[in-house]
């Protein structure tokens, strides 16, 4: 007990700042917590299993051990406070859903959950979590449009939106964008470019892309991924 009181004075510290709880330290939980860290955010993690929490201790500003389908385990430590919680359980749905409903119980206002299936998520979404996300699935998709295509970097913003970087065409290098007609043509649009050994700079009618520039283009899919095809 006293213990937990420990943890829950900890966590309510770390909650004030600009912080995030992530249940589930498996391997999306893990990649997510530290990228939080790295990013400058506090990052309490909890899971069940004593080596994984070992293994993070150090890398995140607070690691417990605990159980978070007990929903005293979660009020003691705190968990009321953080105003962002991520659920990164997947394999044990029952586990997530009975997570979710005692975070929302809690009111937490923004929950993030990562589900395994469309059945898993659709239950999230109706008990209400905020934001449902399907990291196989997602990866998967995102990962076809690179094989097929020649993009370099890729993703589908919403359905039949997409964003891509590209290495520029020869049909659009060498005079202004906003004299290559490729809105007309193409359908797309170019936000961004890197020139070879520089930096990402916006783009507008006057860029003038050259061989081994990068864009970045977005538009439809369909165009998207035809205009990545172009050499
Ligand atoms: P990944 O692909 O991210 O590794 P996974 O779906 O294979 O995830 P899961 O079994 O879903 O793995 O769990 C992710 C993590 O969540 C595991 O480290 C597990 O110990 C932890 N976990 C599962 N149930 C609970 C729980 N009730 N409380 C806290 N942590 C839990």
């Amino acid at each position: 007990m006293a213990r937990f009181a420990l943890f829950g004075d900890t966590s309510r510290r770390i909650a004030e700042a600009d912080s995030v709880a992530v249940i589930g330290l498996g391997r999306f939980g893990s990649a997510l917590a530290l990228e939080l860290m790295a990013a400058g955010t506090e990052v309490l993690g909890i899971d069940t299993d004593d080596e994984l929490v070992q293994a993070h201790n150090g890398e995140l500003t607070q690691v417990v051990r605990a159980d978070s389908t007990k929903d005293e385990v979660l009020r003691q430590l705190a968990i009321g406070e953080f105003d962002r919680v991520v659920v990164a359980i997947g394999a044990d749905v029952q586990a997530s859903i009975l997570t979710c409903s005692i975070l929302l119980g809690m009111k937490i206002p923004v929950i993030w959950a990562k589900a395994v299936t469309e059945q898993h998520g659709r239950i999230l979404e109706q008990l209400g979590v905020h934001h449902v996300v399907y990291p196989e699935k997602d990866m998967g998709r995102r990962v076809a449009h690179l094989v097929r295509g020649a993009a370099i970097d890729y993703l589908e913003i919403e359905p039949g939106y997409s964003i891509a970087k590209i290495a520029a065409p020869a049909e659009i290098r060498g005079i202004p964008l906003g004299r290559t007609t490729i809105r007309q043509k193409h359908g797309i649009t170019v936000t961004a470019h890197r020139p070879v050994d520089g930096e990402w700079l916006n783009a507008d009618n006057e860029t003038v892309l050259n061989e081994g520039d990068l864009a970045l283009i977005v538009g439809p899919t369909d165009r998207v991924e035809a205009f990545a095809q172009l050499q």
